[in-house]
């Protein structure tokens, strides 16, 4: 069973755990399987951190699972809103690192990017998460935590049927495959009836490439997958994503084509593709891409580099991403391509950082739009 510990002593954490691991918890205590789905419910539908708000289970109970456990999550010490609608929160830690959470709005979608380790570990050379360093992985508690808390930002909704969330992707920061065992779990609550119900189409693992861990993924979950290819050959990817020089691309490819083939559906693999200029958007680039790419499901997303000091790379203008999304749209493959989002407020992909810097500018904005009345 895994049971987080916390630092208040020998008391379980109710918040990461999924319902299997809670119905375990239930019957280690010696009561009915069914109240794992109350609890959840009250922890992830109703956000409820106070056992004693739990209406339907009896006082003899509450005051059991007070002594033994708590529901704790990460905390909110800062949120900003975007002038286009976008959300981020920072949250806090125990040991006082901290980790961001970005949401997106579009029409009736909101999309939760969240983050599931503090750093990372891959050093991917366009990615500024990636100069922060390692520190270490998130609980199952915290990456659910961050839903928890996104939702919990909202007040006035009602939190079962207005659904501010409908998607989540592992695109904040951190490789979520190689903190394993915890995305797992976190995955299985965010998919739960009893908890947020989100489907496995609107739920996407976006990896680097960790091929043993794609290899294994379908035993534990269905979710979708999006790989961060950004390269369409092994010497350019091997210099943009260094994990490229232990799993290169062909036995990536492979790996998830066999991921995607023992799905209950046909879902396609999306593809995330980093412009930089000069880099890898060239004709050449688009038709190697467009060889690689032939045998596997699949959906491209492009990413316009976002530039940050030090990068050392440029990102293309406009009219160069349209000119890369249109030669691969002409061969067949769906191609979207990501806008920015969220600039004002470092909320882009590649911008998440985990230390809170200087934010007195910022927090003056927040304070201005609270005023006014846009924010929660
Ligand atoms: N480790 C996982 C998830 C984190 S990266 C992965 O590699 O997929 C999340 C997404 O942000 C990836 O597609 C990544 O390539 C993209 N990203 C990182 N830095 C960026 C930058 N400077 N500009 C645009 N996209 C970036």
């Amino acid at each position: 069973m895994n049971i987080e510990m916390t630092d208040q002593k020998a008391k379980v954490n109710l918040l990461g755990m999924p319902r299997h691991t809670l119905l375990n918890f239930f019957e280690s205590i010696g009561e009915k399987p069914f109240r794992a789905k109350q609890v959840m419910q009250w922890i992830h539908q109703y956000g409820v951190h106070d056992f004693d708000e739990m209406s339907n289970i009896s006082k003899v109970l509450r005051s059991k699972l007070k002594k033994i456990s708590v529901i704790s999550g990460p905390e909110i010490i800062y949120q900003d809103v975007s002038s286009d609608g976008t959300r981020k929160w920072v949250m806090k830690l125990p040991g006082g690192s901290s980790v961001e959470t970005v949401l997106i709005p579009e029409g009736n979608r909101g999309t939760l990017c969240i983050s599931s380790q503090v750093g990372c570990t891959l050093d991917c050379r366009f990615c500024s998460t990636g100069k922060q360093g390692f520190n270490r992985n998130l609980s199952s508690a915290e990456i659910v935590g961050q839903i928890w808390n996104a939702l919990a930002s909202f007040e006035d909704i009602d939190r079962v049927n207005d659904r501010p969330i409908t998607n989540v992707v592992f695109m904040g920061m951190g490789e979520p495959l190689f903190n394993f065992d915890n995305v797992m779990d976190a995955i299985s609550i965010m998919m739960d009836d009893f908890a947020y119900s989100i489907s496995k189409k609107r739920l996407t693992i976006s990896t680097a490439g960790v091929v043993p861990a794609i290899d294994r993924l379908g035993e534990f979950t269905d979710a979708s997958i999006a790989v961060s290819l950004h390269a369409p050959n092994d010497e350019l990817r091997n210099e943009l994503v260094p994990l490229n020089k232990k799993y290169p691309i062909k036995m990536l490819l492979s790996s998830v084509k066999q991921y995607l083939a023992q799905l209950s559906d046909k879902r396609k693999a999306t593809i995330e593709y980093i412009l930089i200029a000069g880099k890898n958007d060239r004709k050449n680039h688009a038709d190697e891409l467009i060889e690689l790419l032939r045998d596997l499901p699949c959906k491209i997303n492009l990413i316009p580099f976002n530039p940050f000091p030090g990068s050392g790379y440029k990102k293309p203008s406009n009219s160069e991403v349209k000119r890369f999304q249109d030669w691969l749209i002409y061969a067949g493959y769906i191609t979207t391509v990501r806008t920015t989002r969220g600039d004002d407020i470092d909320a882009a992909c590649g911008q998440l950082v985990g230390q809170v810097e200087d934010r007195t500018r910022r927090n003056e904005r927040y304070i201005k739009l609270h005023e006014q009345g846009s924010v929660s």
